[in-house]
């Protein structure tokens, strides 16, 4: 189908506009220079506008406006104690004036520790902040859901980086505009490179790029999971997706590319791949990549080029989710 068609179809859900969209798409001579491999482009969810920006404003756009509709009291999301996607979910809630509740994992920082970082916006976003030490932190969401129920209130629950059916439509949205972006540019890229997480991105990106016929290669550089399963868990999402859009499109999880190569210590662990990638990005092009995900994104997409897999001659996006208030909360980690 063609890049109006699905426009239509993702219209249909009447999605708020909560941020500053387009986002730029700029080239990266300077980095591509250091590099000395493919042409790097970026492209700027870091910008999307909502309270410091990043890639969950996309999804908020839809999430809300079911929110909205069902007259969420109050709007209920989960993620860790830096997480970006609670960050935007407080700020979409005040912008609509909409009560949130957050259910972050682990315990409350000492009196003594001034919040940072995303919790700190958090906390001047007006979010409300509950902690929990469960394994399961969706668990502990639909508790404390179940708990403001029964005082007659009607939490709406979003789920874990909002990455469901609806959210997911967020990322078809910003293939959509990636796309308009390329003909008026007469530009094509060979690769697209994204941070993977919780999947919704990647499977917003799949299902654009599979409708709108996108002959590239979508690279999903997992932060936290192993390939295989997550593979599945993007198709599935994407399919979900395709659903709810009326969409005649199907993905299998040989369609999704996932590299698991740079899980590093960890979820959140800075190591000298997100240390060097966060210099690079910030000395050849002043540009700002997060510790968690852009940071191992890009030292992975580096790595890429340093392995001989992508090459001069290619054009690679990497498409930037955002993150930057996390950098403030590794301060002790990126002195090294
Ligand atoms: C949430 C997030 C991601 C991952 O997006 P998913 O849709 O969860 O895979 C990447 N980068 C940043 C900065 C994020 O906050």
């Amino acid at each position: 189908m063609n890049v109006e068609q699905l426009w239509e179809c993702l219209a249909k859900l009447q999605p708020v506009s909560l941020g500053h969209m387009p986002t730029p798409l700029e080239p990266l001579p300077r980095l591509t220079e250091v590099l000395g491999g493919p042409e790097i482009w970026v492209k700027r969810d870091d910008q999307t506008g909502l309270a410091t920006g990043g890639n969950k404003v996309r999804k908020l756009n839809f999430l809300m406006a079911e929110a909205l509709r069902q007259q969420a009291d109050p709007v209920m999301t989960t993620g860790a104690q830096q997480s970006n996607h609670a960050r935007q979910t407080a700020a979409a809630a005040a912008r609509l004036g909409l009560p949130c509740v957050l259910v972050l994992r682990g315990s409350q920082p000492q009196p003594a520790t001034a919040p940072q970082g995303n919790y700190l916006l958090d906390t001047l976003l007006g979010a409300a902040v509950r902690w929990t030490k469960a394994d399961s932190i969706m668990d502990a969401l639909y508790a404390e859901a179940e708990v403001l129920r029964q005082a007659g209130r009607k939490p709406y629950i979003i789920p874990y980086g909002g990455s469901n059916e609806l959210g997911v439509c967020g990322y078809v949205a910003g293939m959509a505009e990636l796309w308009w972006q390329m003909e008026a540019l007469s530009l094509d890229f060979d690769v697209i490179v994204i941070a993977s997480s919780s999947g919704g991105t990647q499977a917003g990106l799949a299902l654009g790029a599979q409708a709108l016929g996108y002959q590239g290669h979508i690279v999903g550089i997992s932060i936290a999971e192993p390939a295989e399963a997550f593979r599945t868990h993007i198709a599935d999402l994407a399919n979900q997706a395709a659903e709810l859009l009326e969409l005649d499109s199907h993905l299998v999880p040989g369609d999704i590319n996932v590299d698991d190569a740079f899980l590093g210590e960890g979820y959140g662990v800075v190591g000298d791949l997100e240390r060097e990638a966060i210099l690079l990005a910030g000395r050849s092009e002043g540009l700002l990549v997060d510790p968690v995900y852009t940071g191992r994104a890009l030292g992975g997409l580096c790595e890429r080029i340093r392995q001989g897999q992508l090459v001069a001659g290619q054009r690679v996006l990497f498409w930037h989710t955002g993150g930057i208030p996390a950098l403030f909360s590794y301060s002790e980690a990126l002195q090294k």
